[in-house]
């Protein structure tokens, strides 16, 4: 279990793959990644180690801004169905998700009686819970934070909205995440060892904080929307 998220130029993919590999000691029952350009978002998932999603992902794939996953299951088995990431009803949400979301069952039987899931895992629920909640707010960041508000669990969260190229929501709480910083691009990460090929600042998420991830501005926030403030650091960590 491991994410790593990318928004900056064109080598997407390789960033992406090249992340997963390093994450992949974390848990490689399954992977895949999600990438964003001009014909929306395209998704490939495999059972089976990175290798396999590398030979699977198109060549020609080109994006600035994608997510990926490395699975180790909790809540159905190891497939392609259940392997993140996962989508919204609409195709318009993405996510990838590492923990467990303790209350899914409430969520689903709350809010999502009227939505037909694609997977058995406890990570569909919140991106169908967000794409509930989007309709109610008309607004992603508020959807995103009054989604994770509503959770009980352990969860590692990137989020792309189809409707937008220039930033990737993320959310973390007791299980590891943190943002690598970059000169036009901007990583996210479970683990530092993910993105040292790219850069060696940092920044820290803590527990119940949303992040809002551009390729040039990073900002933390309250789940209650509001911003804050926190200095960088740089990682002596020999790649
Ligand atoms: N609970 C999620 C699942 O089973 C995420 C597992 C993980 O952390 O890889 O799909």
């Amino acid at each position: 279990c491991g994410i790593v998220g990318y928004i900056g130029n064109n080598n997407t993919k390789e960033v992406l793959l090249n992340g997963l590999e390093k994450l992949e000691y974390r848990g490689y029952d399954s992977a895949g990644i999600a990438t964003l350009n001009e014909n929306g978002i395209h998704v490939t998932k495999v059972k089976g180690r990175i290798a396999a999603l590398r030979e699977k992902v198109d060549a020609e794939l080109h994006a600035t801004m994608g997510i990926g996953h490395t699975r180790w299951a909790t809540h159905g088995a190891p497939s392609e169905d259940n392997a993140h990431p996962h989508q919204s009803a609409s195709g318009r949400f993405t996510i990838v998700h590492n923990g467990v979301i303790e209350n899914y069952y409430e969520i689903r039987d709350e809010y999502l009686t009227d939505v037909s899931l694609k997977s058995e895992t406890d990570t569909e629920i919140v991106v169908q819970l967000i794409e509930i909640l989007n309709k109610e707010y008309n607004d992603v960041a508020e959807a995103f934070r009054k989604a994770v508000a509503l959770l009980k669990g352990s969860y590692a969260f990137a989020l792309i909205d189809e409707q937008n190229k220039d930033q990737i929501y993320v959310a973390k709480n007791k299980s590891p995440l943190l943002v690598g910083l970059g000169d036009g691009f901007n990583l996210v990460a479970s683990d530092a060892m993910a993105t040292l090929k790219e850069t060696d600042q940092y920044l820290e998420i803590h527990d119940q904080e949303i992040v809002i991830v551009k390729r040039d501005q990073v900002e933390i926030q309250t789940l209650e929307g509001e911003s804050i403030d926190r200095k960088p650091y740089t990682a002596q960590i020999d790649a």
